[in-house]
């Protein structure tokens, strides 16, 4: 066709559209950032419920953006509305509230390049569409779906490329006539590219966190605009990133395959190339198999994102997480810098894994421990109400009744420069505190008693009775427990114990141990002083007698 020719039939194809490129073009300038600022996008379709893979991207989007100085968006790919699911747009905006990764701009959060949801940009891309087929860069094509099959059985059996390329794409060449009395016959057609990419040559792209990828050039005709008009997402992601001014496509390196295709949509269109970053798939060793696998929705139940919430892991934990797998150099930073938090760190593509990166949930919760073990008594105390509000409303209620008491419990050994690390989730602070609330450690009734001793409850009653003192500090009052050790014919160490066995009936420690257990029902707590000065003397003697009840008579 001549030029005159393809200006009649895009015309004919697009008769109605209302502006021409230029008008968009000027319609979404770039934005106004500082140089190196990072444009970035998480571009997710409303296909399936949102999985830690997407909280994944959609975390380095933000970090990368937040750093440089740019600009984060949220972009809705509903193209492929047959696969659509109820209420997926929905859960996307949930999901990033819930787990507070939230874009500066997009759909449903406004900004100058909407609209921010594709399937209310069809005129956008049929306008450039139209450009394309001025250009000679695209055909509407009228191959029925049976041809098409038919082919790739062949190219099948032959062994050869899959796709309408060269010979296979019959329609590239129709005459303006043909394709006219087509259309007058009420043939539907898709518009595809008309490549012009040789696939005996070869392109170089450098990928960001991939570093140089050589391809041979892409010569497919792939389908740009789809029966209906609404356009494929290579298509749509071209234009798209291109309007919103995305520096940073960063997504699963599932495409990593079409970015031959990619880069002569940009090449055809005149645009800017984008900055590519493919993130390697979140893989898991299979427990069955031993082998490397993708995670899975089926299999894997920390790869939905209700995981988190349910099981109250910190979303602040969960992001230290997501840090870990972004940078390989993460986690030993945020180890050794007590004082520090995401937002200090740097990210940088180059510290990101090219292969999979394997879920490691021993990493999780070792990071969640460290994440509790950063928190004052109050916010640990906060943080658990909020979470039991909504998924253990009994506890709520009963930290709400032992406030104070609560947060002194959980700001014991807080302190100092190794703070204690022992909860990993909000889920699991009602058990390991359970002996601080009366109605759970009466309920409890020294059933986490694992030992097999039966403790001297007449020596621990005057103990307490006679000899403690609660305001006191801790080293005096370990002071006066050896004290009280040597005058019951305990030994006043451990050490003393084991070199003259037969002149003691135990040491120190043996008593400590049963004040602990009779108190808190375990071999294993904090503190012992802290406890029992939160708990005081009327409290610790109710529990003396209650193991003596329990476990003795
Ligand atoms: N809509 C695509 C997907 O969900 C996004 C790919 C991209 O980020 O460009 O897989």
């Amino acid at each position: 066709m001549t030029e005159n020719e393809r200006i009649e039939l895009a015309n004919l194809l697009y008769p109605d559209l209302k502006h021409d490129t230029k008008y968009y073009e000027e319609k979404y300038p770039e934005r106004k950032l500082a140089e190196g600022a990072m444009v970035t996008r998480y571009a997710p379709s409303p296909t399936g419920s949102v999985h830690l893979g997407n909280l994944l991207s959609a975390f380095a989007d933000m970090v990368y953006a937040r750093q440089s100085g740019g600009s984060f968006y949220l972009r809705i790919e509903d193209t492929d509305q047959k696969r659509m699911i109820e209420g997926g747009i929905e859960n996307i905006t949930s999901v990033l509230h819930d787990f507070d990764i939230l874009p500066n701009e997009g759909y449903s959060f406004g900004g100058d390049y909407d609209p921010y949801i594709q399937s209310e940009r069809t005129e956008i891309y049929q306008t450039y569409i139209k450009d394309l087929i001025i250009k000679g860069y695209a055909y509407p094509c009228f191959m029925k779906e049976e041809e098409i099959q038919a082919i790739r059985e062949e190219q099948e059996i032959n062994k050869t490329k899959i796709g309408i390329y060269g010979v296979y794409a019959v329609d590239r060449d129709l005459s303006l006539e043909e394709v006219k009395s087509r259309i007058d016959q009420g043939e539907e057609y898709v518009i595809r590219l008309k490549s012009f990419g040789d696939p005996n040559k070869e392109i170089e792209i450098v990928d960001c966190i991939k570093g140089k990828m050589k391809f041979p050039e892409h010569n497919v005709d792939t389908v740009l605009l789809k029966k209906d008009g609404t356009p494929t997402y290579h298509f749509a992601h071209a234009i798209d990133d291109h309007l919103m001014h995305t520096t940073h496509v960063i997504r699963g390196d599932e495409w990593v395959s079409s970015l031959p295709l990619h880069y002569q949509l940009f090449q055809i269109l005149g645009f800017k190339p984008v900055h590519y970053a493919h993130i390697a798939p979140i893989t898991i060793k299979d427990q069955e198999t031993g082998n490397i696998r993708k995670i899975s929705k089926r299999k894997d139940p920390w790869f939905g994102v209700k995981y988190y919430e349910e099981n109250g892991i910190p979303i602040d934990a969960l992001h230290l997480y997501l840090a870990t797998i972004t940078n390989t150099n993460f986690e030993e930073w945020y180890l050794n810098n007590s004082d520090k938090s995401i937002e200090d760190f740097h990210f940088s593509f180059d510290k990101q894994a090219i292969g999979g990166t394997s879920f490691d949930e021993a990493k999780l919760v070792n990071l969640c421990k460290t994440y509790f073990s950063r928190k004052s008594g109050k916010e640990v105390y906060e943080e658990t109400l909020e979470w039991a509000k909504k998924h253990d409303f009994e506890y709520a209620e009963l930290l709400e009744k032992n406030k104070e008491d609560m947060i002194q419990f959980f700001g014991i050994e807080k302190d100092g420069p190794r703070p204690r690390k022992d909860i990993s989730k909000y889920s699991e602070v009602k058990e390991e505190f359970s002996y601080a609330i009366d109605e759970l450690f009466e309920k409890e009734n020294y059933s986490k008693y694992d030992g097999d001793k039966v403790y001297d409850v007449e020596l621990v009653l005057d103990y307490v009775d006679n000899h403690l003192d609660l305001d006191t500090n801790n080293e005096e009052w370990f002071n006066q427990m050896r004290e009280f050790a040597l005058n019951n014919g305990y030994a006043a160490s451990p050490k003393d114990y084991k070199n003259d066995p037969d002149s003691f009936k135990g040491h120190v420690g043996d008593i400590c141990e049963a004040i602990r257990v009779m108190i808190t029902g375990r071999l294993k707590s904090p503190d012992l002083f802290s406890i029992m000065k939160i708990l005081g003397k009327d409290k610790i003697i109710k529990r003396i007698k209650m193991y003596e009840n329990v476990c003795i008579k």
